[in-house]
């Protein structure tokens, strides 16, 4: 399905704290992507606030959280996170894969309070679970008590009290009020029309999506509304069991009725069990190798920094070899400083070669860090020197007055020193 966004909004501000793209992720490996979101987390922020209080935590990269909207205590909307990618926001990878998250200012502050949140946002909530519900086919808001229903909520998956007692206590008041009005919205407007449609003849989640089921019998069915991708028009059936393709365009291609012509081998190429599989060379992924192994490869194609393969096997393409090349932050230059940050990180288990130049390498071990007022040390003294202040290795008053002018500088969210902050004080 394609991922469209809410127009109940009316503030955007795209959150660097997300991960592009929804995934099932098996054993920290992305094994295929989804195309469907299933699930809403309705959070509470734990604090009084507009949208620009909330966009100010969610633009700092420092922060590392987002949601995909928030609704501040006015009951104004906001988009965070686009819906196609996934927001960090319910400690749950899994959970944040399949669900857009909701963050719901409070009207009050402190557990005393028990809480809550103003008629508005209550109001907003309703109308924007409503509005994604419709968008992407999910049928209704649904509260199992675990993580199995359509609508979760962040305890589930870490130890918190979100979304606080005034929320949870309202649970299915808000899942009455989202599915009444579904069922307003789902009496059908529209006659459609029939088609004949033979026995097992495959059914998809969404137009051009992946089959789910298929047609129990031939017969003819009522199409309530249709979709063309490519040559192909789907129709969605009256049913709503899910899309059938209802007309084929496809243009018939002639092939010579002798076997397929012989590709021949370029090279053999050892992979692992996990190297992902693509569709197209820069495609999507559909799936993995599957076992250790030496494959051949038939074809080679370039995208961006990679060289994508084709498996011989017909299973699809797979990276085999990532071009380095300058990257638009690093200068690739010497510097001594750069030397000794390196040294500094080694000391502390990074492993870098340490050759004085800055790269995602030396970027990534960095990123391990914080810098916080009060912290001491080697790495602080570094800092220091790089900042062009006093270097005694205690971040006091005057380095962290240095890092926050640094931050303004170059637009990222002013706090400790930290995450793509080092990227900009190692280029
Ligand atoms: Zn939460």
């Amino acid at each position: 399905m394609a991922f469209t966004n809410s127009s109940l909004v009316s503030m955007v501000s795209i959150s660097p704290n997300r991960s592009i793209g929804r995934y099932n992720i098996v054993n920290g490996v992305r094994i295929a992507p989804i195309t469907k979101i299933t699930k809403i987390t309705i959070h509470h922020w734990a604090g009084v606030g507009t949208l620009d209080t909330f966009k100010n935590i969610v633009m700092n990269p420092n922060r590392e959280m987002s949601a995909n909207y928030a609704i501040d205590v006015i009951g104004k909307i906001g988009l965070f996170c686009p819906e196609a990618d996934r927001s960090w926001c319910s400690s749950s990878q899994w959970n944040d894969n399949r669900a857009i998250t909701i963050e719901v200012s409070n009207s009050a502050y402190g557990d005393a309070s028990g809480w809550p949140i103003s008629d508005a946002s209550y109001k907003a909530l309703i109308r924007l679970c409503v509005d994604i519900c419709k968008r992407n086919g999910i049928p209704k808001l649904e509260f199992t008590g675990d993580k199995n229903g359509s609508l979760t909520y962040h305890y589930m998956y870490a130890s918190t009290g979100c979304p606080g007692p005034y929320i949870k206590a309202r649970t299915q008041q808000i899942c009455n009020d989202v599915n009444a009005q579904l069922q307003t919205a789902s009496t059908p407007d529209v006659s459609g029309y029939l088609v004949s449609l033979e026995a097992n003849a495959p059914i998809y989640d969404t137009a051009g999506g992946k089959v789910i089921s298929k047609i129990a019998k031939s017969t003819k069915y009522t199409i309530v509304k249709d979709k063309k991708i490519g040559y192909i028009t789907y129709g969605l059936l009256k049913s709503n069991a899910g899309w059938v393709v209802v007309k084929n365009e496809t243009p018939v291609v002639h092939t010579p009725t002798t076997s397929a012509p012989v590709q021949s081998d370029l090279y053999k190429k050892s992979l692992k069990a996990n190297e992902l599989v693509y569709k197209e060379a820069g495609g999507s992924t559909i799936g993995t190798v599957g076992a250790n192994g030496v494959f051949t490869i038939v074809e080679e194609k370039t995208v961006g920094n990679q060289v994508f393969g084709k498996l011989k096997s017909g299973k699809g393409w797979v990276v085999v070899k990532t071009i380095q090349t300058s990257t638009s932050w690093w200068s690739g230059k010497y510097d001594a400083q750069i030397k000794e940050l390196q040294q500094i990180l080694n000391a502390g288990g990074a492993g870098l070669v340490a050759d004085g130049i800055a790269g995602d390498k030396t970027f990534q071990a960095c990123k391990k860090y914080t810098v916080k007022k009060g912290d001491t040390g080697n790495l602080i003294k570094w800092v220091q020197k790089r900042l062009g202040v006093s270097a005694d290795g205690i971040a006091g008053t005057q380095t962290m007055n240095a890092i926050y002018a640094f931050q303004k500088k170059n637009g990222l969210g002013v706090g400790y020193l930290g995450g793509d902050d080092w990227k900009y004080l190692i280029r």
